[in-house]
């Protein structure tokens, strides 16, 4: 039995002990669902992929940041059920992915600090990767490390999002990326910044190629600006100063 297999015996097996829900609109759904048809169609899918922030080859999102997606998206993050929206965005994302004949060598989540890990239970970018995994047959390489006084991306603005990103992430001592063709696994991207940073840090420890792709995309351009420029030691202390102020 391969590893797919195995994932829907088990969800099934699950849906004996608890019934299985629409991670959309909460509907009991049977138990080989991964959500409802209405809400399918339902879904702000996007039709043509984003132009790629710096770094990036491709960026890959499934649909925009709203309505049913974004709630979605906030029982993922906060809920309690997260397994509901992880096993449909894994779904539809591999879709999207093989629509779009994407190929990798490895896939690498956008890691979560410690900090939320510890308040969560897990790393939302780690649980959609592993199921996107175990459907394309692509590894996981948990390549970038967070350190644990990450800032929350999302309470920041574009330009310090770039700033934190690189303060707080990090190559793993353990990564295996020389040569390899990346996709970055994330639920959603807003600015572009945090997966243009990553890029540049993967690209610089030898990756041959990244993309990423994403659940969902917060409307709105991205801005070639807001790539961040090679970070060196000497700009650390100013990045420091500018974080302080915020
Ligand atoms: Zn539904």
């Amino acid at each position: 039995m391969n590893r797919l297999a195995i994932y829907e015996f088990l969800r099934r097996a699950a849906s004996v002990i608890a019934p299985n829900f629409c991670p959309f609109c909460g509907r009991v759904i049977a138990p080989e669902e991964y959500y409802c048809e209405e809400c399918f169609k339902l879904l702000p899918k996007i039709r043509e992929q984003p132009f790629p922030p710096e770094n990036l080859r491709r960026l890959y999102a499934y649909c925009w940041y709203t309505g049913i997606a974004r709630d979605a998206v906030h029982m993922l993050k906060f809920g309690k059920c997260y397994i509901y929206p992880a096993d449909a965005f894994g779904l539809l994302m591999s879709e999207m992915l093989t629509a779009e004949n994407a190929c990798a060598d490895a896939l690498v989540p956008v890691p979560s600090s410690v900090k939320s890990i510890d308040i969560r239970g897990f790393a939302p970018a780690a649980v959609i990767a592993e199921r996107i995994s175990i459907r394309m047959n692509i590894p996981v390489e948990n390549a970038i490390d967070a350190d644990f006084d990450k800032i929350e991306q999302k309470t920041l603005t574009r330009k310090s999002r770039a700033i934190n990103a690189r303060r707080c992430f990090h190559i793993s001592k353990y990564a295996d990326v020389a040569g390899k063709k990346l996709i970055l696994i994330d639920d959603v991207t807003t600015t572009g910044s945090t997966l243009s940073a990553l890029a540049e840090m993967l690209l610089n420890a030898g990756a041959s190629e990244v993309s990423a792709a994403v659940f969902a995309k917060v409307p709105g351009e991205f801005k070639k600006s807001s790539a961040p420029k090679l970070y060196r030691k000497t700009e650390r202390k100013k990045c420091l100063e500018f974080l302080r102020k915020m």
